[in-house]
């Protein structure tokens, strides 16, 4: 109905220009406002009817530290995993270039993916927001602390976060087996756009790992019963969610920035959508820029641009995911040093590594948590420790796929 409409007006608008007789006719396909002395066509978009909008299908995000009948008390461990953005195509990610052994290294494949989902669906596992894990209480002097939230979950369901690093469709991603970016479909719902290995535009829901998640958690409502996804931790120097909605300072025209305002303007009801069904925002540095070894100057100038460029477009944030999982100040444990403390000034409270296991401790001395995440990808899936620490969320010899990726070595084969 929508292209009828549209060619009508097309067809409206051809002739009647082409009656003015002066002007040439535009071709049908190119949109162009009839000449000033001419009759406005007879048919002006203003009289067609309103275009249906796709009616959204409600989604319900619900509180997990409310008691609700037939649901527990769960005071263990929640375990957090986190991913890179997924393999879409493994042969362009994997062609021997000088990036394929770090996405084998770093990334999972689609394939892989949904079988890590899978597993951890049948094992029991089930999604929480990780903003619905901890609370800033106030203790007996008055000060301020984080503390661990009491979830209440199905029986014999156990919580799980997940986080997103840099999903941001890196320029180097595009021509690496990766989706584009992420849009809205005319089905309201979110899909992936990419270019497949022949050069084929492709938009799926099949090949993004925001977009598999959604259709997982649309097939198995019980894996999400608060309505949870996972949290997206974003950089800002190549821009968001595969716009690019970044300041250069290499190009200051006013051509990148009317691009960069169209950008951002594009990207709003994305950031909508996703939040709206369960997604959140975390930070991971404007500049991906390792947190332990930069001085104080830098990484606050870092993180004003991230507040000004990324913050700005998904909201506040109380969430930091350490680029390289470098910990501010070179340590986070045993001390909440200058630039710890100005980022927990800032509004952080969640402060994630990357490490062995789910591991997390409220601080002492400041409100704030800081926690470590595990990575399921290739040098997990590849290594005996790795299958050994991951076996409660899988078995990585049921998902590595030895087939797609590079030769490289399996420990757990060869030992
Ligand atoms: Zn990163």
């Amino acid at each position: 109905m929508r292209r009828f409409l549209s060619f009508l007006l097309a067809l409206a608008m051809t002739v009647s220009l082409a009656a003015c007789g002066e002007k040439e006719a535009p071709p049908p396909e190119v949109p162009a406002a009839p000449a000033d002395d001419c009759v406005p066509p007879a048919i002006s978009s203003a009289e067609l009817p309103p275009e249906p909008e796709p009616e959204p299908e409600p989604y319900e995000i619900l509180d997990p530290t409310v008691p609700r009948e037939g649901y527990v008390a769960y005071e263990g461990v929640v375990e957090h995993l986190f991913f890179h953005p997924i393999v879409a195509y493994p042969e362009l990610a994997f062609d021997g270039d000088y990036k394929s052994d770090g996405i084998d290294d770093w990334m999972v494949t689609v394939g892989e993916y949904v079988k890590i989902l899978e597993s951890l669906y049948e094992k029991g596992y089930i999604l929480v927001d990780i903003m619905d894990c901890w609370s800033e209480t106030t203790n007996e002097n008055g000060e301020t602390r984080m503390a661990k939230n009491t979830l209440y979950l199905p029986e014999g369901k156990k919580p799980l976060i997940l986080s997103y690093d840099d999903v941001n469709y890196y320029e180097y991603m595009l021509t690496n087996g990766f989706t584009h970016k992420l849009i809205l479909g005319e089905d309201g719902k979110l899909w992936s756009y990419g270019l497949d290995g022949a050069g084929n535009e492709v938009i799926s829901r099949d090949l993004d790992a925001v977009t598999v998640l959604d259709k997982f958690v649309e097939d198995h409502p019980d894996f999400s019963p608060f309505g949870a996804k996972g949290c997206l931790s974003l950089t800002g120097y190549e821009g968001i969610l595969g716009y690019r909605t970044q300041t250069m300072a290499e190009d200051q025209s006013p051509e990148r920035e009317a691009f960069r305002q169209s950008e951002i303007e594009a990207v709003k009801p994305i950031v909508a959508e996703l939040k709206r069904t369960g997604w959140t925002f975390g930070s991971h540095t404007w500049g991906h820029i390792s947190l332990n070894t930069r001085t104080y100057e830098t990484v606050t100038a870092d993180m004003e641009k991230w507040f000004n460029e990324v913050g700005s477009l998904v909201g506040d944030t109380s969430v930091l995911f350490y680029p390289f999982g470098g910990r501010l100040d070179g340590d986070d444990v045993k001390q909440s040093g200058p630039a710890f403390t100005w980022m927990q000034s800032q509004g952080f409270r969640i402060f994630c590594s990357v490490g062995i296991d789910s591991w997390s401790k409220c601080k002492g001395d400041i409100s704030a948590v800081i926690c470590d995440r595990l990575h399921p990808d290739g040098t997990t899936l590849r290594s005996s420790k790795g299958r050994e620490r991951y076996m409660r969320f899988y078995d990585a010899a049921d998902i590595i796929d030895l087939e797609a990726r590079p030769e490289r070595e399996v420990g757990w084969l060869t030992a």
